[in-house]
């Protein structure tokens, strides 16, 4: 029987297996504490468990970890971090420190089936979803036992490699266990999901009722050219998507941010800017304008300072809240959309560059698609 990872399970689910095996409940809050607060990878570590039922549970359970492969330091003082997958697959994460912020971008998959044209994560298409222990462990990579302060975080943003909403399972399950007084104990409102818009999906998360921040990547104002760069936009379209941003539950004061990425004679003239406007009517949101990442093979363009200035104004004398987001680590490829997975990674579940394969996927609700990525399972929206 393979072994089942602990980092995948929640309170609930060590509960009962505890109780197959006899055990109180208060051996599952020993299991978290040990795994969680005290970061224990190896069962035998965990002393005030009785040696028999170390024992047992090594038979069921293990502990996984992530493996640093790679660091590197933007001069901007941004973090890059390569981690490798027990199975081979690589992801990277990255910390951003700005202020008495830090900030931990997760990612979400190896690659991204969603195939975004200005992104270069999606240039791979998807290898597969990430465990929730996966996720999780880049969280645990910087809260580690003996770790220097500046290695800590004040927020988590997931932002990184992958469409959060496209491993629904994963994403909502590793962020029960970042929230819980049982494992990390991270308020939810220090936690912001991005989605490129799944609208079944973010339908669904919002009733998950995980309180956390969401992020929406907006990134045009018109369906023609949406969808020129978002394929997801065809099943999706702008109306379709901000209804449900209209509907997703939000505390009070809480607001939805729309990313949006600015591509030179895109989306980024003053007519867009005046279309954004009349879009956010009556949205509780702001804006986060990000300047395009130039990546190879990529046609668009980074719009020129003044350009980006202008649409700002623009959008904050007409009382929206509107911020230009400095790249940061663009030297070592950790920016809005530069991170990717290494080449030498395993078996694609995407056609590379996923020109057809995601949008038509998620308009067949998914047969297609599911064929096409296997195990994935996740572009069926419907089974959120
Ligand atoms: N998949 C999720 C989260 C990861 S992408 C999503 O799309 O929202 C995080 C943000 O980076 C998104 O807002 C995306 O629009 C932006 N982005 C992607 N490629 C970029 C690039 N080359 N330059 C600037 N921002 C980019
Ligand atoms: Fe995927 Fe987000 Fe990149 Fe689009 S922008 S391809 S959804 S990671």
């Amino acid at each position: 029987m393979p072994l089942t990872d602990l980092r995948d399970l929640q309170l609930h689910d060590m509960t009962a297996l505890l109780a197959e095996a006899g055990e109180p409940a208060f051996r599952a809050t020993q299991l978290c504490h040990w795994i969680y607060k005290r970061q224990a990878t190896d069962l035998q570590q965990m002393s005030d468990l009785p040696e028999p039922l170390r024992q047992c549970l090594r038979q069921r359970l293990y502990v996984s970890s992530l493996t640093l492969l790679r660091q590197q330091q933007s001069t901007d003082g941004t973090e890059k971090f390569l981690f490798g997958l027990e199975d081979g697959n690589q992801i990277e994460t990255v910390l951003i420190p700005a202020g008495d912020k830090r900030t931990i971008c997760v990612s979400t998959q190896v690659g991204c089936a969603i195939g975004c044209r200005f992104c270069l994560t999606a240039q791979g298409g998807l290898v597969r979803s990430l465990r929730p222990a996966e996720i999780v462990s880049q969280v645990l990579y910087f809260q580690a036992p003996g770790k220097t302060p500046e290695r800590t975080f004040t927020n988590i943003v997931f932002m990184g490699m992958g469409e959060p909403l496209d491993n629904f399972q994963g994403t909502v399950q590793a962020i029960r266990i970042l929230t819980a007084e049982w494992g990390l104990g991270i308020s939810p409102r220090r936690i912001t999901v991005s989605t490129s818009g799944l609208v079944r999906r973010l339908e669904a998360f919002g009733r998950a009722g995980l309180k956390v921040n969401l992020a929406v990547s907006l990134n045009a104002t018109t369906d023609a050219v949406r969808t020129q760069i978002m394929p997801i936009n065809k099943p999706y379209p702008i109306a379709t998507l901000l209804a449900a941003c209209r509907a997703f539950p939000l505390a009070v004061r809480q607001r939805i941010t729309f990313e949006y990425v600015l591509l030179r004679d895109m989306n980024d003239t003053l007519a867009d800017a005046k279309r954004l406007v009349k879009l956010m009517h009556g949205l509780r949101c702001k804006i986060n304008l990000l300047p395009f990442n130039e990546i190879p093979g990529v046609p668009y363009r980074r719009p020129h300072e003044a350009t980006v200035q202008q649409f700002q104004n623009y959008l904050l004398q007409h009382g929206l809240s509107a911020f230009v987001r400095q790249s940061r680590g663009r030297d070592i490829s950790a920016a809005c959309g530069q991170l990717r997975f290494e080449e030498r990674t395993t078996t694609r579940l995407t056609d590379h560059a996923s020109q057809a394969t995601m949008p038509s996927a998620l308009m067949a609700q998914g047969e297609q698609g599911r064929e096409r990525a296997g195990s994935a399972a996740t572009l069926r929206e419907g089974k959120a």
